[in-house]
């Protein structure tokens, strides 16, 4: 069943399981594999201490990417404009390894699914968890088609320590990567500055596919950053991006969740994604 619920603006989808093909767009068959037997055996870790084993986590990991996966199924379709996952966001996973609480990268695996069906030149990921995306980075760092903006908190004081300004890319990708660190206690004004500076540089990049990972948890009183955001960051950053994907890409933007351990927060900033992504 497609649909579990629709007005005319939202529609509620159920969740899509992923296949193994699909994680292989991004990581190595040998961390699938490990994955795969970790999901029989049960407990322990996947990395080195943050991201918890259990039975059944590959299943699990999979719908966190088959919904991503099947955004861009329906975007395409042509049965939604946009689409939100709010159990995706992924960006720590690496190609090889688990990272950060993230078994597979939903938002790696939906780029290169989008690179290699749609044949396109310029994807646009725009990253405002207050952690750094370094599964996306790394994974992207030598790819000149990837334009990321990235605003985290500082590397120096908080996990995973990545991102400082001067990683712009590398190879035939210099240029094409904006990181920007922000300081421990910054709020709304300062990432309205660093956001600014972001969609000029994604602006200038006129992509062909936006992807926004919206992590939560640079809102005031996450327990584990020290960012002080309100969810209007959330409001501004969606609105600027949903009217530049109208306006560069017909509308294709999908948005991804990522962090936040503030339950209250969480529901404030993802509440205004998806409105800002229902106001026109
Ligand atoms: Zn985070
Ligand atoms: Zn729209």
């Amino acid at each position: 069943m497609e649909q579990a619920k629709s007005s005319d603006k939202l529609s509620i989808v159920d969740a899509h399981i992923a296949d193994q093909q699909d994680l292989l767009l991004f990581h190595t068959k040998q961390y699938v594999e490990f994955v795969q037997r970790s999901s029989i055996e049960g407990g322990g870790f996947l990395d080195y201490g943050d991201t918890p084993s259990y039975k059944g986590v590959y299943e699990a990991a999979l719908y966190t990417v088959g919904n991503s996966l099947n955004g861009l199924r329906m975007i395409s379709n042509g049965k939604v404009d946009h689409f939100f996952n709010p159990i995706g966001g992924l960006h720590h996973a690496r190609k090889d390894r688990a990272g950060g609480f993230c078994v597979f990268n939903d938002c790696a695996i939906a780029i290169s699914k989008v690179l290699n069906d749609f044949d396109l030149k310029r994807i646009a990921y725009v990253d405002i968890d207050a952690h750094h995306g370094d599964g996306i980075y790394y994974g992207f760092e030598e790819d000149p088609r990837v334009f990321i903006g990235d605003i985290h908190e500082d590397g120096r004081f908080l996990y995973p320590g990545s991102g400082s300004s001067d990683e712009t890319g590398k190879g035939k990708a210099i240029g094409t990567k904006l990181n920007v660190p922000i300081d421990p206690g910054s709020g709304d004004e300062a990432f309205i500055r660093a956001f600014d500076n972001v969609l000029k540089f994604i602006e200038s990049s006129n992509p062909e596919y936006i992807f926004l990972q919206c992590g939560a948890d640079g809102l005031e009183g996450d327990p584990i950053t020290h960012l002080r955001y309100s969810a209007m960051a959330h409001t501004y950053a969606t609105k600027k991006l949903h009217q530049l994907a109208h306006k560069v890409c017909n509308g294709r933007i999908v948005a991804m969740g990522g962090g936040g351990y503030n339950p209250r927060n969480v529901r404030d900033a993802w509440m205004a994604v998806v409105k800002e992504l229902c106001s026109f």
